[in-house]
């Protein structure tokens, strides 16, 4: 039988794409120095309180681009308590497979799927991030082989829920260099997620873009929780009190490195019901402060929002408003990091 898959064109290389859209040395300064901050907070030395925000999707880049700016004017007046890590998801895992799978496949969400074009917009949108607000941003390692196409930009990445088991996700998190976040699979199983991160913070020989390859090992691969769904399709939150104090005790066992959690507060955690973020967050500070090791152990949060409250239709076309999950919009958002700014 002949093969069902057309080669359509062969792409650039990371390096190639690297080269046709370089940084200058003062932007390669500038994501060093926020790695080094990241990397001082893992370890303890920095007390400040991380939020993983933005939206479920970068979806567009005139929205997420004022989302930036808003987020920079906000994150100078918390950042003595707060570290901010904006989300720029450029690629989505889908549970059925089909759909926006973001802007890696669809750099406009209303056309058509054009992977050259996607490589070159996540790659311009990271940059310009950059370069106007100094932030390096969040993003899922949806795709290991893809991520040299960004590794230089980035600062921070998540496995998601419906790869956190995948060998080739792990392992490819031990050599990245940067914060990794392993999120509990959709079923909820804690063990599959201290194994990821197990396997990321262990040194890795494997085979990765036609290369035999060694890592390191990730000794800033972490937890992020997320909740999860019974066999029944029921959502069931893990951002309790005693749940943290369950992954408390797991990392006690573990023997990993820097012992470190982010509650994704949305997902299963709040049912997607957005707005439940706010309490779900204020929450999670409570029990940071009724126990010495949750206090410790929790290093941020990640939350979804963006310029609009919740979630649309593609075509409703609507500016800012998110066309995966639903997220707090922008006055919910500002208020509420103000509020943990106070809290942290
Ligand atoms: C997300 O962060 O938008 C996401 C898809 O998360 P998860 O893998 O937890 O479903
Ligand atoms: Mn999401």
């Amino acid at each position: 039988m002949e093969m069902q898959m057309e080669f359509i064109r062969q792409l650039p290389k990371p390096a190639e794409l690297k080269e046709q859209f370089p940084l200058d040395d003062q932007l390669k300064a500038v994501k060093q120095k926020r790695d080094d901050e990241l990397a001082a907070i893992f370890r303890g030395e920095d007390k400040r309180f991380i939020l993983v925000i933005g939206p479920c999707s970068a979806d567009r880049e005139d929205a997420v681009l004022e989302y930036m700016d808003r987020m920079k004017r906000l994150a100078d007046e918390v950042e003595d308590k707060l570290y901010i890590v904006p989300r720029c998801y450029t690629n989505k895992p889908r549970t059925k497979g089909v759909g926006y799978k973001g802007m890696l496949h669809q750099p406009d969400p209303t056309k058509a799927e054009d992977m050259l074009a996607g490589i070159i917009a996540i790659r311009e949108l990271h940059t310009k991030i950059l370069k106007n607000t100094g932030f390096t941003c969040a993003d899922e390692m949806l795709y290991p082989e893809n991520h040299r196409y960004l590794s230089d930009l980035l600062g921070y990445v998540a496995v998601g829920a419906r790869s956190v088991e995948n060998q080739q996700h792990r392992i490819t998190a031990s050599g990245v260099g940067i914060p990794v976040g392993m999120k509990n699979p959709t079923s909820g199983d804690l063990g599959v997620m201290m194994n990821a991160i197990s396997a990321a913070q262990s040194r890795q020989r494997f085979v990765y873009r036609g290369w035999e390859v060694q890592t390191t090992g990730n000794q800033y691969a972490h937890a992020i929780l997320r909740g999860s769904v019974d066999k029944y399709g029921r959502t069931t939150p893990n951002y309790y009190y005693e749940d943290l104090q369950r992954v408390n005790s797991l990392y006690e066992r573990a023997e990993l490195e820097n012992p470190a959690v982010i509650v994704d507060t949305n997902h299963s955690n709040s049912g997607k019901h957005f707005e439940e973020q706010i309490r779900i967050a204020k929450d999670i500070m409570h029990s940071r402060r009724h126990s010495d090791d949750i206090n410790r152990l929790v290093k941020g949060l990640m939350i979804e929002s963006y310029l609009v409250d919740g979630c649309q239709s593609v075509d409703e076309g609507v500016y800012g408003k998110s066309i995966t999950d639903p997220c707090l919009g922008w006055e919910k958002t500002e208020a509420l990091v103000r509020e943990l700014a106070e809290e942290a």
